[in-house]
């Protein structure tokens, strides 16, 4: 069984899964039933059991889901054992943020690279990431074989970054600008635009909450 293989829906939830049976582990519990992992997961049981049988008979009638052989076996669907490395354009504010946020507490990903225009910045580290001068950026995403970037520029620098980071190969951009970006269909792109949001929950407080 490989990731292809698994439906789009079971593969959602993969990461839930796999996260709870981390913090199992991490108790030393050996093993859970599905009504169990159900409850704590949110995810109802009969789903459960479709979802793990794509893995094979990994559950035993009575005695449950071992702990460790699904860790093990969602490890290599997940890829956790394997580093991700993904990059970040434009160290402001929010990309200092970003870079001191710690994503591989949680996640199989750290930011391996930072970009920018800005000399006072590039050929050093901050917090604990190298700066690069964006004219390198296609060079660098090749050698680190990065296939996703975090867009933190000004929004009137987004499009043009975005293609820069297009044409070195991306596949994926976590675009943090206001603005939304064009970019080729295979590539994806995930909109956080914080303003936007803290707004929107303002309104909905304002015109909705009783
Ligand atoms: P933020 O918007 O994250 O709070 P800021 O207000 O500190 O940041 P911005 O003007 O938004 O600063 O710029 C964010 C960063 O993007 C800066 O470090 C700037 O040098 C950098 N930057 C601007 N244009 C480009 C570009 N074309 N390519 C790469 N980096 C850029």
């Amino acid at each position: 069984m490989t990731a292809e293989n698994i439906p789009r829906a079971t593969a959602k939830r993969l990461p839930i899964y796999y996260r709870y049976l981390n913090i199992l582990h991490d108790t030393g519990k050996q093993r859970i039933s599905s009504t169990e992992l159900a409850e704590a997961v949110q995810v109802d049981s009969a789903t459960i059991r479709r979802d793990f049988s794509y893995f094979g008979a990994l559950g035993k009638r009575g005695y449950g889901y071992d702990v460790d052989s699904l860790l093990n076996f969602f490890k290599q669907i997940l890829n956790q054992e394997h580093l991700t490395n993904v990059a970040l354009i434009g160290v402001g504010n929010l990309g200092h943020a970003l870079l001191n946020f710690n994503f591989h507490k949680d996640s199989n990903v750290r930011i391996s690279a930072a970009f920018d225009t800005n000399d006072q910045i590039i050929n050093t580290v901050e917090d604990g990431v190298p700066v690069y001068p964006i004219s390198e950026l296609a060079d660098q995403l090749h050698e680190q074989q990065i296939q996703v970037v975090i867009l933190t520029v000004p929004s009137s620098a987004a499009q043009e970054v975005a293609d820069a980071a297009v044409a070195g190969g991306v596949k994926g951009i976590l675009n943090f600008t206001s603005i939304r970006i064009s970019v080729p269909d295979k590539v994806l792109v995930q909109n956080v635009d914080l303003t936007n949001e803290l707004q929107t929950l303002i309104y909905f407080i304002d015109n909705f909450s009783k």
